[in-house]
């Protein structure tokens, strides 16, 4: 053995053993795997530059990258709720690199700065350093995909499970199989490149055995195992040398692989981030004002955005959105994961490097995507954004799926009971089918007059909505509210039979012109009256009014209620009477929390109000959809037999929690879903449903009197 030298003496011959014209070959490999790459992302790009463009409004690219570049190098979209998951990507994605630049700087070494600049830095210190960095990450790669193939061999939780909800007629029976060898094939060839690659530099030190590669801590302890077997010099040269091309061969074909395969994520999903919508599925965009009615939606795969193609490729099979999605998990017939993957095989058989290469596309060429993914799949949707939250490379499912409902829709494609109820919205002006004098009846109960925002100023304009206005059971709550605040002394008013539909689900479901002639009418209305702020109980109002109206030149500031009870109780215009001593739980309805991020108002509230908080195991931006949302309360039932609703699965959430004695809500629509599901889960008596301002009411001593209370 050689005495560790610090010197200029450590370091490795690149193409140790190799003839002059097998390094040549070397070299042909690389052009050709670089070649066949770069035509397979140039064919990526030309696909996604076939999509009709200019729905996506991208700027900003300076923000966008810096943006980009923390999500991917902190992992903060993939950690969440998978922490292992997330670990094992963050150790994959890490060795990755180090691994891919280590390679760049030995190419950028032995390529041009030695032959060209005469200059041999990879040596001494810096070999040393370099040896240790990479032998590590190495290791670090191994491991990741170790926990990788754990998770998806032994584990096997639900979202990997290529199980669709409509077994009945899944348009790619035969996928889950390709898709899982996919993967395997994925997570094989990273393993074989890692495994290849240490004992490619154990063979080389039990041939050569210099003490200064034991800064290749890992490397020297398989080498030194090798040794010990008494498998070393010649014979531990030859089986460097087969390995190395091996390893080589396997890893330019790997390379040259990316855009065809599961490895198109490494691209396409940073790439998804970067052009990520905020706004996306929140404020949906309005139809060009000249879209020909065939232009209308997506009906067919070119018709997508640029972006929404590009999400397609983005899509790692992660399976989050699949276990995130309400529709999925009650046995309606929608996953938002084979969405995006059917989709894709659409894609890729029409624009994409199947078709041009010629193999057969699994859908038929240039096939209309209405009709492949079927009506009721896309009318299964709560549009309740669980699966864009949560999807850790910004693919934006609802939008997708709401850009696909315009085109069912302008095609007179819809449930019949949904079409009934856009048809009552569009001659009454609510989803009830009454009359417009009956829109402030509830307000006749209470002992003051609730003013008409149109006629006289007022501090706040209540925009009611149609449940919280037209239900009797919700009209309780309205009026709790009222009371509330004109006890508080707050100057409010409503705007009577001026007020239509906010349009929040109508836009939802798809209608855009109806929603569009609903909020023109509103925001008229609204633009007549005197007032400071917005005040809405109903958050499907709330983000219709907040984050769309402003497209039609309505933009004010907009309250959910939750927010101006937390603001009076910490002004002091209210204050709580007695400390109401409850347990409860509160839902977090997905148009307030994850559409508007309003999580943490309700609770205080309830705090202010002296109830104990217990928390479901869905909760804040995990919280689980009453199964309402997206017109879905007027629709026919999709569900499969047998299987229970959103709603009821949510109040058995609630009552395994311990003793608990309300189940707080703070939307209308889920006064009206949860109060059946009480019923209809056999829960009645063992929990109750309180909608906040109730609780508040019962609690609050008003700075002034609560008369009438
Ligand atoms: S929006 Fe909700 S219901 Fe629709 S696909 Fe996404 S998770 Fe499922
Ligand atoms: S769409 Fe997103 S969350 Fe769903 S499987 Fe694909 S990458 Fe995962």
């Amino acid at each position: 053995m050689t005495p560790i030298l610090l010197g200029a003496e450590e370091t490795r011959e690149t193409f140790a053993g190799l003839e002059t014209w097998q390094i040549v070959l070397w070299y042909g490999l690389i052009v050709l795997s670089v070649a066949i790459f770069t035509w397979g992302v140039a064919r990526l790009v030309l696909k996604y530059r076939r999509g009709r463009a200019g729905q996506q409004p991208i700027g900003r690219p300076l923000e966008r990258a810096a943006r980009t570049a923390r999500i991917v190098a902190t992992h903060a979209w993939i950690r969440r709720r998978e922490p292992l998951s997330g670990l094992a990507h963050l150790l994959v994605f890490y060795g990755f690199v180090v691994l891919f630049v280590g390679t760049a700087i030995l190419a950028f070494q032995d390529d041009f700065a030695e032959p060209v600049l005469g200059f041999d830095f990879w040596r001494g210190w810096f070999y040393l350093g370099y040896s240790l960095f990479l032998d590590v990450f190495g290791a670090a790669l191994v491991v990741g995909l170790s926990i990788f193939a754990f998770k998806r061999g032994v584990l096997r939780p639900f979202r990997l499970s290529y199980w669709r909800p409509a077994e009945a007629a899944p348009p790619l029976a035969g996928e889950a199989r390709v898709y899982r060898i996919g993967d395997w094939a994925f997570l094989g060839s990273l393993f074989f490149l890692a495994l290849t690659g240490f004992l490619l530099e154990a063979f080389r030190i039990a041939a050569f055995d210099p003490d200064f590669e034991v800064w290749a801590p890992f490397g020297w302890l398989l080498g030194q195992g090798f040794i010990g077997l008494g498998f070393e010099d010649a014979a531990a040269d030859d089986a460097r040398l087969a390995t190395w091309w091996v390893h080589g061969v396997v890893a330019l074909f790997w390379v040259s692989s990316i855009p065809f395969t599961k490895a198109v994520h490494m691209l396409a999903g940073p790439a998804g981030v970067a052009v990520t919508d905020k706004h996306a599925g929140r404020t949906l965009a309005p139809l060009p004002a000249d879209a020909k009615p065939e232009e209308v939606g997506y009906a067919t795969i070119d018709a997508l955005d640029p972006k929404h193609l590009l999400d397609l490729d983005a899509c790692t099979k992660c399976g989050k959105c699949h276990a995130a999605c309400p529709a999925t998990a009650t046995g309606y017939p929608l996953s938002p994961r084979d969405l995006v993957l059917d989709l894709r095989e659409v894609a890729e058989g029409a624009l994409g490097n199947r078709a041009a290469l010629g193999i057969e596309p699994r859908f038929p060429e240039h096939a209309p995507i209405l009709g492949t993914i079927k009506p009721e799949t896309l009318w299964s949707c709560m549009q309740c954004m669980a699966c864009v939250e949560i999807c850790p490379v910004g693919i934006e499912h609802v939008p997708i799926i709401n850009h696909m409902r315009r085109a069912l829709v302008e095609r007179g494609e819809m449930d019949g009971q949904l079409q009934q109820t856009l048809e009552t919205i569009y001659t009454s002006g609510n989803s009830f089918g009454e009359s417009k004098r009956k829109r402030a009846r509830w307000t006749r109960d209470l002992d003051f007059e609730v003013k008409d925002a149109r006629r006289e100023r007022a501090e706040l304009l209540w925009f009611v909505g149609d449940y919280a206005s037209f239900d009797p059971r919700n009209q309780r709550a309205s009026q709790a509210l009222a009371r509330i605040l004109h006890a508080a002394g707050v100057d409010f008013g409503i705007l009577h039979d001026g007020e239509r539909t906010a349009g929040n689900d109508v836009r939802r479901v798809g209608e855009e012109g109806l929603w569009t002639s609903l909020a023109e009418e509103n925001v008229a209305t609204i633009s007549g009256c005197r007032f400071d702020r917005i005040l809405t109980s109903d958050p499907h109002s709330y983000n219709t009014l907040k984050n769309e109206y402003p497209q039609l030149g309505g933009s004010w500031t907009v309250l959910h209620h939750s927010e101006l009870l937390l603001e009076l109780l910490e002004s002091g215009r209210l204050s709580a009477r007695k400390g109401l001593g409850y347990r409860v739980t509160y839902h977090d309805p997905c148009a307030l929390g994850r559409f508007n991020g309003v999580y943490d108002e309700p609770r205080a509230v309830l705090e202010a109000l002296g109830c104990e908080l217990v928390e479901m195991p869905r909760n804040r931006d995990n919280s689980f959809c009453c199964g309402a949302g997206g017109g879905r309360i007027w629709m026919q039932e999709l569900r499969a037999e047998g299987a229970q609703r959103p709603s009821e699965s949510r109040i058995d959430e609630a009552v395994a929690l311990d003793a608990v004695d309300y189940f707080v809500v703070a939307c209308p629509k889920d006064v009206t879903m949860y109060e059946d599901a009480i019923k209809t889960s056999g829960h009645q008596g063992e929990i109750e449903l309180r909608e906040l301002s109730e609780l508040a009411l019962e609690s609050l001593a008003p700075t002034r009197t609560l008369a009438g209370v």
